[in-house]
């Protein structure tokens, strides 16, 4: 029996122990578990033409808009980079669950670049990072620290929603191997913009990014390197909303003043004194 067969199978088996447990028949027709099945059909066979369209592709040498980014000597650009990701299948769950590759978005030639962990339900719908809460938060700090959303880069580690359980919501941190699996992508994004300073937003896209799995109390605030490149950890604006203390605001905005004096950027007096307690 194929898959879907069982599948089938299964579901109607379900279907005749609730009508046992009911006493009555299930609301569901022999037609609608047939549409189902066909529709299934569709999106599976999709999939797989995606993916072996991407195979076929990638075993020829000549067509480096769609070949991962193994190599650093790569010429890629950011429109070539971001259609390849766009249909990366390296990781096969979250390729089959994801609404959309969530690439990136603002100045390819951004002087301050934002690395977060991974998209969540909003991004996924969206196609874009940071859009939810937390994003809304993030464009407060850019827009306080004086810059656009736009003149900025935002990315993520993971490119991908991380999948849930059938039936639950919310997201999931990425695991470690899933990161790195993905962190090509990114590798080539930031040699691609060339950033002067990055940031990276909380535990998990430190560890994503860096490699570094120490807590958050010993990160923040102090320079990091990635790929030579000045890196300052700081929270994940989504423990900012968790958190509303001054304290903790306070926290994060020092961190983005030392961006700021690190990009010779201007600050005003009533910048530096911003979440001080009056
Ligand atoms: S998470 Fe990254 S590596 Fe995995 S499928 Fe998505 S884009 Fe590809």
């Amino acid at each position: 029996m194929d898959p879907f067969d069982k599948a089938l199978h299964l579901t109607r088996e379900a279907f005749l122990s609730i009508q046992e447990g009911l006493g009555k028949k299930p609301d569901a027709s022999l037609q609608a578990l047939e549409k189902l099945k066909s529709m299934t059909r569709r999106r599976i066979s999709s999939l797989a033409r995606q993916q072996q369209q991407l195979l076929s592709v990638s075993d020829q040498p000549p067509a480096p808009h769609l070949k991962l980014p193994d190599s650093p000597l790569e010429q890629w650009t950011m429109d070539s980079l971001r259609k390849a990701a766009l249909v990366c299948v390296k990781c096969s769950h979250l390729a089959a669950s994801r609404t959309q590759v969530v690439f990136g978005v603002g100045n390819p030639k951004a002087e301050l670049m934002f690395v977060g962990e991974a998209p969540g339900a909003d991004e996924d719908a969206q196609g874009e990072p940071f859009v939810g809460r937390a994003g809304q938060l993030l464009t407060r700090i850019i827009e306080t620290m004086g810059f656009t959303r736009d003149s900025v880069y935002i990315g993520n580690v993971l490119k991908c929603r991380p999948d849930m359980p059938p039936g639950s919501s919310g997201n999931r941190k990425p695991r470690s191997e899933e990161m790195a699996t993905c962190l090509p992508w990114l590798r080539e994004q930031i040699r691609l913009i060339r950033p002067r300073v990055l940031v990276a937003l909380g535990a998990t896209a430190a560890e994503g990014l860096l490699g570094e799995t120490r807590p958050m109390r010993e990160l923040r605030g102090t320079w990091l390197e990635y790929e030579k490149t000045p890196t300052l950890v700081t929270y994940h604006p989504a423990y900012l909303l968790r958190n509303q203390s001054l304290q903790e605001k306070r926290k994060v905005w020092e961190d983005m003043l030392l961006v700021l004096e690190k990009l010779g950027r201007p600050i005003s007096k009533k910048q530096r004194r911003y979440f001080l307690p009056t």
